[in-house]
């Protein structure tokens, strides 16, 4: 990897075991200078409370993207803030007089989106992805009836890492009711080849939610900071869902920084697709061909995949199995890719 960054801003994918984990999609660069800077400037306050509500930290991360304060809400990583969202949709779709409120979504998905509509005792309507990994978006559309919540698009999509193009994300809008709240996660937008400009999308459909977080490109997972961008009136909804004192003053002193740190980020961004396409090909070489996909991890689909996952966790390479459906695995540093690659040319996956 060429970086801008010092080359011991890597750190290893290496657990304290010597085990190489690529299963939460997480970066492998440690914080910034800077970033380390202000986190560490920030410790000796741990006795005091944080901001009541994360208002500054909204200003900060509205005024990068050049947007009022008051479309935005903040929570607990993309994760705390799809909770806000999901648990708002649960709430209205009660008050009219659902019983049991749905999210509809493409499975396999993000773990975290089965796991809030359990919590929040929501059904779940599935709706498989296309042959090559894709959400169907038309099934997604007919899936929605009477009884949904919610739809949720991620696009990148996680495990497989499809995107969606701004054509058929207007069409999907176009087709669903606009009173469904359509949540487009975002977590690994950074990593596209052509991101969709969505506050342009959400002028016309204010029925349209993004997510993004911290956790991914900028590499500030364990900070847990991500934000919902909506139309005012949905995003003053989901502000009623922010937790008094939720937001750490770590993350509050480290955003602003890393937001500012652009050239690095976009190095970052770089050096990891470079990566990604490398740990592709490699794969494809021995006979095990990636889905082409776009975020920071690559695919591996079928039997094939979670075979190759079994041999992987057998020489300590830890990757995502995917259920019934494959393996996911993230991109890490050359080292990790290299053992990985290494380590299956020495087994009889190769032979
Ligand atoms: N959305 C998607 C699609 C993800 O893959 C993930 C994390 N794996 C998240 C959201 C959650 O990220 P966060 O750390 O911000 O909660």
């Amino acid at each position: 990897m060429t970086l801008l960054v010092p080359p011991q801003a890597v750190t290893p994918s290496r657990t304290r075991d010597r085990r190489i984990r690529l299963d939460l999609n997480e970066s492998p660069f440690g914080p910034l200078p800077a970033v380390e800077d202000a986190l560490a400037s920030d410790i000796s306050r741990v006795n005091r409370y944080p901001d009541f509500l994360p208002d500054r930290l909204r200003e900060m991360i509205a005024a990068h993207l050049g947007l009022p304060a008051h479309w935005l809400s903040i929570g607990a990583g993309a994760t705390g803030v799809a909770g806000m969202i999901l648990s708002e949709a649960r709430r209205r779709a009660r008050a009219r007089g659902v019983e049991v409120p749905e999210l509809a979504t493409a499975i396999p998905t993000f773990d975290g989106y089965p796991i809030l509509a359990g919590m929040l005792r929501m059904g779940v309507a599935e709706v498989a992805l296309t042959p090559a990994g894709g959400v169907d978006l038309d099934g997604l559309a007919r899936s929605v009836g009477p009884d949904t919540a919610a739809v949720v698009l991620c696009s990148p999509h996680n495990p497989t890492g499809a995107v969606i193009a701004d054509v058929e994300l207007r069409d999907f809008l176009d087709d669903v009711p606009p009173s469904v709240p359509v949540l487009f996660d975002e977590a690994y937008r950074e990593f596209c080849d052509d991101p969709i400009d969505v506050v342009a999308l959400l002028r016309r459909h204010r029925n349209l939610i993004a997510i993004r977080t911290f956790s991914k490109a900028y590499g500030l997972a364990a900070l847990r900071v991500g934000y919902a961008i909506a139309d005012p009136v949905i995003a003053a909804a989901l502000r009623t869902w922010e937790i008094p004192f939720g937001i750490a003053p770590a993350a509050t002193a480290a955003v602003p920084v890393a937001l500012a740190a652009r050239a690095e980020l976009d190095e970052r961004v770089k050096a990891i697709r470079a990566e990604r396409d490398r740990l592709a090909r490699r794969l494809t070489e021995i006979g095990s061909p990636p889905l082409p996909g776009q975020g920071n991890f690559v695919f591996l689909p079928g039997d094939d995949g979670l075979q190759v996952g079994r041999l992987l966790a057998s020489v300590g390479v830890i990757g995502k199995r995917c259920g019934k459906y494959g393996l996911r695995l993230t991109v890490g540093d050359a080292e990790s890719t290299d053992t990985l690659i290494d380590a299956l040319r020495l087994t009889a996956w190769t032979a």
